[in-house]
C-alpha cells in the first residue's frame, strides 16, 4: 500500500504496520501504539474513544483480524526524508530501532558460546542495504565518531553486561590509528591480554583461530567509510568495502566459529553513516560559514543559529545541521562527511547472523 492510501486508511480505522517504521515519519498527527494488548483494553473501556488516527507497530500478533494489517510499498529512502528526520527527530527516535538499543539486543540473547560483534567505523545503511540480513538502524544522537560507539556500547558496556550473564572472556581488536581516548572508552574492561591492536584483518583472524571461543565477547573494531570519506585520493569505491566486510570478514568469523563445533551470533553496526558529496539525484550543497566551528556538520553547544537540530549526548551538548548544509566547503580530495541530520548520516545497518 502507498503511504497516500494508508492516510486515507487511517481515518477509518486504526491499523497494523508490518513495514519498517520508518514509514512514521511520512505520517502527521497520528498516534503510534506500541502495544497492541494495551491498546485494546483501552478501547473496551466505557468511555468515549478520541478521534485520532492510529498506527499500531506491535507485530507480535499479526493473526489478528481486529485491523487492516498494511505493509508499504513506497520507496522509504528517498530526500523528503531528510527534511521529516530534522523536523520529527526525537518523536521518531522513540518509535524506530535505535542506535542505544543495540546493546539490550545483544545482551538478550545469550544462550550461545560466543558472541562476536563488528563496530565499523562510518558506514551508511543506504550503501549496504542490498546485504541480506541488514536493517536500518537509527542514530539516535550526534552522527560522529565517539558519540556514536560510546551509543552502541552502553553504561554499563555491553561487555559488563555479557560477564554478568557468563560471558567471562573478552577478545577485542582494535586498529592502531584510533584515538587513544575513545579506544579506552569503548573497550574499558578489556585488560592485558584480552586486547589486540592489530594492523590488518589477518591478524584478527590467526588470533581468533588460536584462541578458546567458549563463552567469549569478542570486539571487533573495523575501518568502515570514515577516513577514506575525509581524504582520499580519487573516489573511494564504497562497494568494495562493503563487500569486503559483509564477504570477507564475517564468513571468516562464522568459519572460525563453525570449526571449532561452538554456537555463535555475529553482530555488526556502524557508528553513523556518511553524506557523501554529489550523490545523484541530491540537492547541491550550501555552505553556511560559522567561525565557531571547524567541523562540517556539527557545532560544539547548543547554539542558536537556523537550521541547527539540539542534542545531548553523554553530558555534552551539539547543534546538528541539517542537509543540504555545511559550516565550510568540502576540500577537493574530500568525498563525504558526517556529524548532521540526514538520512546518509543517520541510519546505519545493523545486522545479525546466527551460526548454530
Ligand atoms: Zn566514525
Amino acid at each position: 500500500m502507498k503511504i497516500k492510501e494508508l492516510e486515507q486508511l487511517l481515518k477509518r480505522t486504526p491499523v497494523i504496520l508490518q513495514s519498517n517504521p520508518i514509514a512514521l515519519a511520512y505520517l502527521e498527527n497520528v498516534r503510534v501504539v506500541e502495544n497492541l494488548q494495551s491498546f485494546l483494553k483501552e478501547i473496551d473501556m466505557p468511555t468515549q474513544m478520541k478521534n485520532e488516527d492510529v498506527v499500531i507497530t506491535d507485530t507480535g500478533h499479526l493473526d489478528t483480524d481486529m485491523f487492516p494489517i498494511v505493509e508499504i510499498t513506497d520507496e522509504l529512502f528517498k530526500p523528503e526524508l531528510n527534511e521529516l528526520l530534522f523536523k520529527n527527530h526525537d518523536g521518531l527516535s522513540d518509535h524506530l530501532f535505535s542506535q542505544s538499543r543495540v546493546g539490550d539486543v545483544i545482551t538478550s540473547n545469550t544462550d550461545v558460546d560466543v558472541i562476536v560483534l563488528f563496530l565499523v567505523d562510518g558506514l551508511s545503511y543506504l550503501d549496504c542495504r542490498n546485504t541480506t540480513g541488514v536493517i536500518p538502524c537509527f542514530v539516535n544522537g550526534a552522527t560522529f565518531t565517539e558519540i556514536g560507539f560510546r551509543n552502541v556500547i552502553g553504561v554499563p558496556s555491553i561487555a559488563h553486561r555479557l560477564f554478568e550473564k557468563g560471558f567471562k572472556s573478552r577478545i577485542g581488536f582494535s586498529y592502531w590509528k584510533r584515538d587513544n581516548k575513545l579506544t579506552d572508552i569503548m573497550f574499558e574492561g578489556f585488560v592485558g591480554e584480552q586486547m589486540h591492536r592489530v594492523s590488518e584483518y589477518d591478524s584478527i583472524v590467526h588470533v581468533l583461530r588460536e584462541s578458546k571461543l567458549e563463552k567469549t565477547f569478542v570486539q571487533i573494531v573495523t575501518a568502515g567509510c570514515d577516513e577514506i570519506a575525509h581524504k582520499h585520493r580519487d573516489r573511494p569505491i564504497v562497494d568494495a568495502i562493503v563487500k569486503r566486510i559483509f564477504e570477507e570478514y564475517i564468513p571468516k568469523v562464522e568459519e572460525i566459529i563453525s570449526d571449532k563445533n561452538l554456537r555463535g551470533i555475529i553482530y555488526l553496526i556502524a557508528d553513523h553513516g556518511i553524506w557523501w558529496r554529489n550523490r545523484t539525484g541530491d540537492t547541491e550543497h550550501i555552505v553556511i560559514p560559522d567561525p565557531r566551528t571547524n567541523h562540517k556538520r556539527y557545532l560544539d553547544g547548543h547554539v542558536i543559529t537556523s537550521d541547527v537540530l539540539h542534542v545531548e549526548c553523554f553530558g555534552k551538548k551539539y547543534s546538528l545541521l541539517k542537509y543540504p548544509y555545511l559550516f565550510s566547503d568540502f576540500a577537493i580530495n574530500e568525498w563525504g562527511t558526517h556529524g548532521g541530520i540526514s538520512y546518509y548520516e543517520s541510519f546505519v545497518p545493523f545486522y545479525k547472523k546466527e551460526v548454530l
